[in-house]
């Protein structure tokens, strides 16, 4: 994989947007391969299709690719994207495509990162001002998805400060998330709320009461339910049961990478 992108695409454009969308999909459409099946090439959409940039022909998996000009190696920043009620739409259902998030700079790719569609849960996307009277879409309402908020075992690094991940790896990881895809987005967000409770537990061996402390504050974000602790215990036999984390001894736990 050469990192570099062709910067002979950027001659008569003008706006900074249009040579990164030109600079960054010519170098996805060069070099990207389908990291859902491994296929070794992606196909380019037309431009402006609303939905997505990329697709598999071989999986169908779509894609979208949003990059962002930045000398910064990490990548948890929030990323600007389309409306915001039909991105809450998408995700809800499903429908959105998988998401390619790169940062570059000097005309070459710093990171690269998929990010599945069943990693996305209304909790991770922002909901921007409306567009003011004087804008041509005054009223309109975009959104930002917090790159941050999302669990590491949905950030799937293609390329990671300038070096190139192993491409068998990139498809094992992905196979392997796919096992925490959940279609109803109630208990999809339950399990992204745990698993981002127990990357906050520093060491791989925790205790059920260490996640029990998260309690209140997931009381907050589900102020309906009642029992905060059952749920709690439900998403651990979930992850439990797909290999992401082994129950050591009664109220001892370990997590599995
Ligand atoms: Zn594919």
């Amino acid at each position: 994989m050469d990192l570099h992108f062709n910067q002979n695409l950027a001659i008569g454009y003008h706006s900074g947007s249009q040579i990164s969308r030109v600079i960054t999909e010519d170098w996805v459409a060069r070099n990207m391969f389908c990291p859902v099946c491994g296929a070794p090439v992606l196909g380019h959409y037309e431009a402006n299709k609303p939905v997505a940039d990329f697709f598999c022909d071989d999986c169908q998996s779509d894609f979208e690719l949003k990059s962002r000009k930045s000398k910064n190696a990490t990548i948890e920043h929030k990323i600007a994207d389309g409306a915001y009620a039909t991105m809450i739409e998408r995700i809800t259902s499903l429908r959105n495509p998988h998401l390619f998030v790169m940062t570059y700079a000097d005309w070459k790719v710093n990171n690269l990162l998929m990010i599945p569609n069943y990693f996305f849960v209304p909790d991770i996307i922002e909901k921007r001002k409306p567009l003011a009277e004087t804008n041509r879409r005054a009223g309109w309402v975009g959104c930002y998805i917090e790159i941050g908020d999302i669990p590491e075992s949905g950030k799937i690094f293609i390329i990671r400060n300038s070096r190139q991940e192993d491409k068998s790896r990139v498809v094992d990881q992905y196979q392997r998330s796919l096992s925490l895809r959940k279609a109803e987005i109630g208990s999809r967000g339950w399990l992204m709320d745990v698993l981002k409770c127990l990357e906050r537990i520093p060491d791989d061996n925790f205790r059920l009461d260490e996640v029990y402390a998260f309690a209140d504050e997931l009381q907050l974000k589900h102020p309906d339910n009642n029992h905060i602790h059952d749920k709690i215990r439900q998403q651990l036999q979930f992850l439990r049961d797909k290999g992401f984390v082994q129950f050591i001894s009664p109220g001892k736990y370990c997590k599995i990478r």
